[in-house]
């Protein structure tokens, strides 16, 4: 995958709780904000991708991660983090997360990946 991945653009849906990007490469991922909440990186729902655990038998997602809603309340809700990631303000409170794009590129598209 190429280094520079990077979106040209997003798009909030509010109403239909998903987030499109528009990556550079032509490809577009169509996400929905269950699967983002529950697929938070941070390290508390995600300890095994900052080396806080080493074990593979803990890569267990909490059920309370996994059975989490994804909620924004405006579209502040999601912020840019310097060119690299983009940051939620989940309605649940829980605001530890940082996903990078090659994360978000990662994440399984509703409609698959596909070209814009
Ligand atoms: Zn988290």
């Amino acid at each position: 995958m190429s280094q520079d991945l990077r979106p040209n653009g997003i798009v909030v849906d509010l109403e239909q709780r998903l987030l499109q990007i528009n990556w550079n490469d032509g490809q577009a991922s169509v996400l929905d904000f269950d699967t983002l909440r529950r697929a938070c990186p941070c390290a508390e729902c995600r300890p095994w991708i900052h080396d806080l655990v080493r074990t593979s038998e803990v890569r267990e997602t909490p059920a309370s991660v996994q059975n989490a809603t994804g909620e924004l309340k405006s579209v502040q809700d999601l912020q840019p983090v310097g060119s690299y990631a983009l940051h939620f303000n989940w309605a649940d409170g829980h605001t530890f997360g940082i996903y990078d794009w090659k994360y978000l590129r990662s994440l399984e598209s509703i409609h698959g990946t596909r070209e814009t």
